[in-house]
């Protein structure tokens, strides 16, 4: 079982963003953490969880009182002996202080949205920040104790080169960092960037974009081990794998999402509903076809595919024998191979086109 825990304010908002946030203020976060217990309190079942993950909104937005208080809360939840604890970050709001802090409470693993070094670029994402401030406070950060770090970076940014992309993954990787996440940067509606009408980059080029980071993270020593993932050898986002894999996680605050016990659930956007101790927005009982559905949309997102025997044992079926699997193996789509079944790496930027054949299929 894993945690999702959603903090959703930002002292900044990037013009890019469509998650779940507002701007940082401090009543709006003391109500929003005495809420937070409230549903913790009332929705978790003292389960022991194998990962914890704070996300955001910016989580280290807090200040250390804030953050004092949520650790309070969290040191409620048992974790497993191998436990791993993300704590989502923004470089400007880290100094010794809150990297102590988040240290002494547990967490083990840093995830910090970096996006780009590019000045141009960074104007246009709405972020501020320089390769110098970057790379001293992660060297502050292991200096601390971690040893678990990730970076976000976006490529596909309006105007940019392959040239540029490769400075700044010649700069991301000098940071010496265990995973790198990667997004290709898509104007979403209700954002600056799309009132601005600003244009995507042209999709030939983002595919030429993806390629590059593949081949050039593979040359550095990383795993690609999911659509949009790098890792150094036993670093991969446990807390990740943990949706890939389509098992348990309960989502706590604003906006967060969970699945426990054959059902998925949302939880409200409206911080004042939340406030008043409304919770959930939606959920759904997942019958089999729809667990089967979701298991194989997920599980294809790994590069190593998904294990038959395990999916077999899971429920109950031969995977081999279904029609829609037995069609993509014979087109070269999907590989069967030493027991796993995996998306052909060449399809997996259009894996989208191969997913949707799994929607709405009967497996029993
Ligand atoms: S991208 Fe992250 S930091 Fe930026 S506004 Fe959205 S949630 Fe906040």
């Amino acid at each position: 079982m894993s945690i999702y825990i959603h903090i959703p304010f930002c002292n900044k908002i990037c013009s890019y963003c469509d998650f779940c946030k507002m701007l940082y203020y401090k009543k709006w976060v003391n109500s929003y953490l005495e809420e937070l217990k409230k549903e913790i309190e009332k929705e978790y079942k003292q389960d022991t969880i194998k990962t914890l993950y704070i996300g955001g909104g910016t989580p280290s937005s807090l200040s250390i009182k804030e953050l004092e208080i949520l650790f309070k809360i969290i040191n409620q939840i048992k974790l497993d002996n191998t436990y791993e604890f993300t704590f989502e970050c923004n470089i400007d709001d880290l100094d010794e202080e809150k990297l102590k802090l988040l240290f002494k409470n547990k967490v083990n693993r840093l995830s910090i949205g970096v996006q780009t070094f590019n000045k141009n670029h960074l104007k246009i994402l709405n972020r501020n920040h320089n390769y110098k401030e970057v790379a001293e406070t992660i060297n502050l950060a292991k200096t601390i104790g971690f040893n678990n770090i990730n970076v976000d970076l976006i490529y596909a940014i309006p105007n940019q080169t392959i040239k540029e992309l490769k400075e700044d993954l010649d700069l991301f990787t000098s940071l010496n960092i265990e995973h790198i996440s990667t997004y290709s940067l898509m104007i979403e509606p209700h954002t600056r960037l799309y009132i601005n009408k600003t244009e995507q980059i042209d999709e030939d080029l983002d595919y030429e974009m993806y390629n590059y980071i593949i081949n050039y993270l593979k040359n550095k020593g990383f795993n690609h081990y999911e659509i949009s993932n790098f890792a150094k050898k036993n670093k991969e986002s446990k807390h990740n794998l943990t949706y890939w894999n389509n098992e348990n996680y309960y989502g706590f605050g604003l906006g967060a999402s969970g699945y426990i016990n054959k059902t998925r659930y949302d939880n409200v956007k409206s911080l004042n509903k939340y406030l008043n101790g409304i919770y959930k927005l939606n959920e759904e009982i997942l019958d089999k076809n729809k667990t089967i559905e979701n298991e194989l949309i997920l599980g294809f997102r790994k590069m190593e595919g998904i294990n038959i025997d395990a999916f077999n044992n899971k429920y109950n079926i031969d995977i081999l024998s279904n029609k829609i699997i037995q069609k993509l193996i014979k087109e070269r789509k999907l590989i069967n191979e030493n027991n796993y079944i995996y998306i052909k790496p060449e399809y997996i930027y259009i894996s989208n086109d191969i997913l949707v054949n799994f929607i709405g299929e009967t497996y029993e």
